[in-house]
């Protein structure tokens, strides 16, 4: 065989890493457009396509009907995409209070061809706007966000809008409590706005360029934090996780939106002892394993190592990015040592025979794996990303949580011997 000859056989010496790795990956930007209010999405998609996301969306509770256009073999073949979609817009804007139709073009519509001239650019009260979801070549939900609340800043904000001074947009969907936290925190400072994007209104993405500054909490937007700097916006690195990254967070906002230093170094201090009490009263002494689809691996690794935890590997499906850089540098130099990004099954279940952990965090096929094996271990998605992450507040209810799993082992090794006593007998 020749070299440039495609194949799908495996190199030697590797298991087999072409099974799926998660769900279709498009769910992340369903879910991004299908939260905003006033927003009916259209789905330019094959039946199974919209059979599973369809299902993932009401899993995740949107709450409304996702349109699509009809495109079996015959209207693909018989070039009827355009038509076949224009028509899903047009019924997607006669739902009450329709003020956005996000069409959203799948694997089959981008490989088949959807060409965006042909599509109106309004219906009835709503825009329509385009967002090409290619989700066999973007790899990761998280990455869909983006690729989601980048085409629609693209299209709706208003970017000769004035700046305003000491307001401030955060950047990731998180657990519902953790904005309005960090939003208590930052007007104590002298923040007058804060607003977390993508969320449920349309208007804060129109007024995207007017703060003055973003503050990404995701390390995976980089398609969006590329339009704010654009627009000259400043960008905030690092998150408010942990102690010594949410002290070094409230200084640059400080910094960036020009707040009194006395207070914003007092109301940092205060946060950052709140912090050192929280792990002076439950430090962590285990090895952990983090790994997980969500994108913001490195920042939860970063906040067990600081508690006192090893945390020898780390592993996230998002691709190597310079906003991951300075989570990937400071748990390098704290011991970690593997990182892998576009990471599969097989290189955490490596990962597990490597590194015998206490206690892993990951998805669901990793957790399987490690109970088998009698290790506790706790679901990313549906266990930790469901509870407050940021600022101190955050880190109590993870660091307790992640006690509580670590002190459940013996409960795990009695079903390990459980189920392998009744399976040998
Ligand atoms: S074909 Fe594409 S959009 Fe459809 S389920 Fe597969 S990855 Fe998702």
């Amino acid at each position: 065989m020749t070299s440039d000859i495609m194949s799908t056989a495996q190199p030697e010496g590797r298991s087999c890493q072409l099974h799926p790795q998660s769900m279709c990956p498009a769910f992340g930007a369903l879910r991004v457009l299908a939260r905003i209010e006033g927003s009916h999405p259209v789905l330019a998609s094959d039946t199974g396509c919209l059979y599973g996301l369809t299902f993932v969306t009401h899993f995740y509770g949107a709450r409304k009907s996702i349109l699509a256009a009809h495109l079996g073999t015959d209207e693909l073949m018989g070039g009827e995409v355009i038509e076949s979609t224009r028509a899903a817009i047009e019924e997607a804007a006669k739902e009450p209070g329709c003020a956005l139709v996000p069409v959203i073009s799948l694997c089959v519509a981008e490989t088949g061809g959807l060409a965006e001239e042909m599509l109106p650019q309004r219906a009835g009260n709503a825009d329509v706007v385009l967002v090409r979801v290619p989700a066999y070549a973007i790899h990761s939900h998280p990455e869909t966000k983006d690729v989601a609340l980048s085409a629609l800043l693209r299209r709706l904000s208003h970017t000769e809008s004035v700046r305003r001074d000491r307001t401030l947009a955060l950047l990731g969907e998180v657990f519902p409590a953790d904005p309005l936290a960090i939003d208590g925190l930052l007007r104590r400072m002298g923040v007058e706005e804060t607003v977390t994007l993508p969320g449920r209104s349309l208007d804060d993405l129109q007024r995207a360029a007017s703060f003055a500054a973003l503050a990404p909490l995701h390390p995976f937007y980089s398609d969006t934090v590329a339009f704010f700097r654009e627009w000259d916006i400043p960008v905030v690195g690092g998150a408010p996780v942990g102690i010594s990254g949410t002290y070094a967070w409230l200084q640059s906002i400080g910094s960036l939106l020009q707040l009194d230093p006395v207070v914003v170094t007092q109301v940092a201090e205060e946060e950052r002892e709140r912090s050192q009490a929280v792990v002076n009263a439950q430090p962590l002494s285990a090895r952990i394993l983090v790994t997980g689809y969500e994108g913001n691996e490195l920042a939860y690794a970063r906040m067990l190592v600081e508690a006192g935890a090893e945390v020898p590997y780390v592993s996230t499906s998002i691709g190597a990015d310079p906003l991951v850089l300075p989570d990937e540098t400071w748990l390098r130099s704290r011991g970690t040592q593997e990182i892998v990004y576009r990471k599969s099954l097989e290189d955490d279940i490596a990962a597990l025979d490597k590194y015998s952990p206490d206690l892993v965090l990951g998805t669901t096929p990793f957790c399987a794996a490690a109970k088998e094996r009698g290790i506790p271990a706790m679901y990313f998605t549906n266990q930790l990303s469901a509870r407050p992450f940021f600022l101190s507040g955050g880190m109590a209810a993870t660091l307790a949580f992640i006690q509580q799993t670590l002190d459940g082992k013996p409960r795990y090794e009695w079903m390990q011997a459980f189920f392998t006593e009744a399976t040998d007998a």
